[in-house]
């Protein structure tokens, strides 16, 4: 069997790290604090923007969670946008996305002062990134390192095979893991859905990341033996056997993968965790860099 990297593990690390930095700041006066705008009443967001609140106080930072209606018109978005930059108190904030249609998403991101775009979706902070110079990393591809870092995961040298393109996991993922440095130095492919024979290209994967949102899409014959799978999908599909009806499934067939490679992260349980911890880290350093600005 494999080991499996786990991302509440990993996370619980760096949790502990970020109470010693938040009683830190708090000892100097700033308690960090993070705002999060809802749009709307899509369910899931709802239930993002709660865990991010709760994590907020479990490590006794300041957490404000504004609620606006579905029908908010894109200028009184912006003028709360506005509001939050010029907060004192608040040293990150985020719009959670997707927003309402009506609403343009890259008008509101880039209203955000990047300097509390904790999220590291405004454009300034994409280009800060790849160039080396990050103000803040995207907290997926982030959470994703870390468990590779904190997992004794070599990544120098090694050839990382990163499945999707997307702004906020794959491209993000393969320009982080192709900078120069410790937990990087590596030499990266990017696959997608215009990839030709893509599973003679995955089973080149030292380290194998995936984010396509494609049930069960990896099997044992696309991954080489020894590799290590970290697998970010997030997929919920039918499961008659569970009271719920439904389970969460990764892009990665665990328990064919499991016994081929020397490393995996299930799912549930292995990347899931580490988006929010990366968000939360964010914005310590955000509240770091403020106070000695
Ligand atoms: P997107 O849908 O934005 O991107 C999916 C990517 O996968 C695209 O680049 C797409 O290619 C590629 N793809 C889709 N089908 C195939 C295929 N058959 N062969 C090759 N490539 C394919 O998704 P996200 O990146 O936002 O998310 C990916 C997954 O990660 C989802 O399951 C999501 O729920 C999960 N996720 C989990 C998080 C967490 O655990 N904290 C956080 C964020 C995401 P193309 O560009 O050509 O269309």
């Amino acid at each position: 069997m494999s080991e499996l990297i786990l991302g509440k593990t990993v996370s619980e690390s760096i949790y502990a790290e970020l109470k010693e930095r938040i009683e830190a700041l708090k000892s100097k006066g700033t308690t960090p604090g993070l705002a999060v705008v809802l749009v709307g009443n899509d369910p899931a967001s709802e239930v993002y923007v709660r865990m991010k609140g709760k994590k907020c106080e479990e490590l006794g930072m300041h957490s404000v969670t504004i609620t606006l209606p579905e029908d908010t018109a894109e200028k009184d978005l912006l003028k709360k946008v506005s509001e939050l930059n010029n907060d004192k108190n608040i040293h990150g904030f985020l719009v959670q996305l997707p927003l309402p249609s009506g609403i343009d998403e890259k008008t509101v991101i880039n209203a955000i002062d990047p300097k509390k775009d904790v999220d590291c979706f405004h454009p300034v902070n994409v280009g800060k990134m790849l160039i080396g110079e990050p103000e803040f990393l995207p907290a997926t591809p982030a959470g994703v390192q870390q468990m590779l870092i904190r997992s004794g995961i070599e990544t120098k040298g090694k050839h990382i095979v990163v499945v999707g393109r997307s702004n906020i996991v794959g491209k993000p993922m393969a320009a982080m893991m192709m900078q120069k440095g410790d937990g990087a130095d590596s030499t990266v492919t990017v696959v997608h859905s215009r990839t030709k024979d893509l599973p003679s290209i995955t089973r080149l994967a030292d380290i194998l990341i995936v984010a396509m949102g494609k049930p069960n899409f990896v099997t044992a014959e696309m991954v080489k033996d020894g590799a290590v799978v970290i697998d970010v999908g997030t997929n919920r599909v039918d499961d008659p056997s569970s009271a719920k009806g439904s389970k969460l499934v990764g892009d990665v067939d665990f328990e064919g993968v499991k016994d081929k490679v020397s490393a995996i992260s299930p799912v549930p349980g292995g990347v899931g965790p580490m988006t929010i911890c990366m968000l939360m880290a964010n914005t310590v350093s955000a509240a770091e860099k403020a106070v000695s600005r």
